[in-house]
């Protein structure tokens, strides 16, 4: 027999957590919420931590007098006023982590204040502990990683004009820190282990592009170019490459990919895949009654994409939450999540939009405008499907054709909805 749902707990209060949170009373479930996020902050959002909150262009002047204002609580970063969080009645605990879950006595483990570990009961639980940022090992100062709002402190912090920063990895993280260096007055050299940025999220036509666009603004990118270490005297100086060659450095950013925040379901019969992530169905349930998880760590079937996918992308983290929190709370008459993916970046003051998967492609049509002039919409197609849509500095045209992807279109229908494309 299901268990009626009292109590209600979400690991991770982050994009995904507070989320969850709001569909949760929005589907109108009016018993108890429990919170629990191990930073100190309230949940804010991540994407402005390598745009604008490294730059502060755009974040408003400081209210203290000189120096910029601390990137806590900033408007930019704010997910929902105070008052809007308040107002789900939460019990809201900050600065505690998960450590253990018991999935037959419903039991989370928790830190408690004093360091002695505390348990929350539930009757059902949504795990959205997302992802924290690979660390270089590499016991020098000026090495650092972005994920959170005190990395992005401490970036902002080291950034200096007339430095020179290297970025390990040109993936979209570390394509935007490599921008906003360049906004700032940095010298800037981005090193990728991979032919082309991006390899994951597009296909090598598209990443190339995006290659030219940081060569004219200055960047000197070193592509299938291996870090063999990191030098220097207590602060980082130099970084070696694979060939032996080292290039000066006065800031580091490693952007090199992510660890799942799931170790603390190890053991609990939550079922894990080999990257970390969590199992999950077609609707967000994990292989254990009333669990479910979303956002960066929740891996499911998605009916259009053939597979298993995981995405790390702002908006999935939202909606893979509600999705979540309805599915939970419907029992029965739950309905599958299969949206269409959408990811975006902002570099050089241009806007870059992914609909659906830019990767793998066995096809690449630029249906409006040229790489050239930095201004197109690209369809990407696998299978003889359209399986991805990428706009540079393109919105209303890019986001017209999202409805392609909301069923499986062939190529040439795509191609002749854009026009007949070239
Ligand atoms: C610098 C940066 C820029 C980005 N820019 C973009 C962008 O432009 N567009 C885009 O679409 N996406 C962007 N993203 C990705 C997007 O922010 C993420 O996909 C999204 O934040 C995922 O949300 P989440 O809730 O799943 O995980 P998270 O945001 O990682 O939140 C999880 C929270 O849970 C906490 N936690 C972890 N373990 C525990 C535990 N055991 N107990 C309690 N709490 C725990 C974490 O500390 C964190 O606060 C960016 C990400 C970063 C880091």
């Amino acid at each position: 027999m299901r268990h009626t749902l009292n109590d209600i707990v979400i690991v991770g209060a982050g994009m995904a957590g507070l989320h969850a949170a709001e569909a949760l009373r929005g589907n109108g479930f009016d018993g108890r919420i429990t919170l629990i996020g191990d930073e100190p902050h309230r949940p804010y959002s991540r994407p402005p931590l390598s745009k604008e909150a490294l730059t502060g262009i755009g974040m408003g002047a400081a209210e203290d007098g000189p120096g910029p204002a601390p990137l806590a609580g900033h408007r930019a970063l704010r997910l929902r006023d105070d008052d809007a969080v308040d107002a789900l009645g939460l019990d809201l605990r900050l600065g505690r982590r998960a450590t253990g879950l018991d999935t037959r006595r419903r039991r989370v483990t928790l830190t408690g204040t004093g360091g002695t570990a505390e348990e929350v009961g539930y009757d059902g639980l949504i795990v959205a502990s997302g992802a924290r940022a690979r660390r270089p090992d590499t016991g020098l100062d000026g090495v650092h990683v972005l994920r959170t709002l005190d990395d992005a402190e401490a970036v902002r912090a080291a950034l200096a004009p007339g430095g020179h920063a290297v970025v390990v990895g040109a993936g979209f993280v570390g394509a935007e820190v490599a921008a906003s260096a360049r906004a700032v007055g940095m010298e800037v050299t981005l090193v990728e282990a991979a032919a082309t940025p991006l390899t994951r999220v597009v296909d090598p036509r598209i990443g190339r592009v995006l290659t030219d666009l940081h060569r004219e603004n200055g960047v000197d990118v070193r592509l299938g170019a291996g870090v063999t270490g990191f030098e220097g005297h207590r602060r980082v100086e130099r970084v070696r490459l694979a060939d032996g060659t080292t290039i000066e450095a006065s800031l580091v950013v490693a952007g090199v990919g992510v660890h799942l925040n799931t170790e603390w379901l190890r053991g609990s019969g939550v079922d894990l895949l080999a990257d970390g992530s969590v199992a999950c169905d077609e609707y967000a349930a994990a292989s254990v009654p009333d669990v479910y998880a979303a956002g960066d760590l929740a891996n499911w079937p998605h009916p259009r994409y053939g597979g298993r996918i995981r995405l790390e992308h702002w908006t999935n983290a939202s909606e893979q939450a509600e999705a979540a929190a309805r599915n939970l709370l419907a029992g029965r008459g739950r309905t599958p999540f299969a949206p269409v993916p959408y990811f975006w970046s902002d570099q050089y003051g241009m806007k870059v939009q992914l609909l659906g998967q830019g990767a793998p492609a066995d096809r690449v049509a630029f249906v409006h405008g040229r790489p050239e002039d930095r201004k197109f919409v690209a369809f990407l197609g696998r299978g003889g499907l359209l399986t991805g849509i990428l706009g540079l500095r393109s919105t209303p045209r890019t986001m017209r054709y999202r409805p392609l992807l909301e069923r499986p279109t062939p190529w040439e229908e795509a191609l002749a909805a854009a026009g007949g494309g070239r």
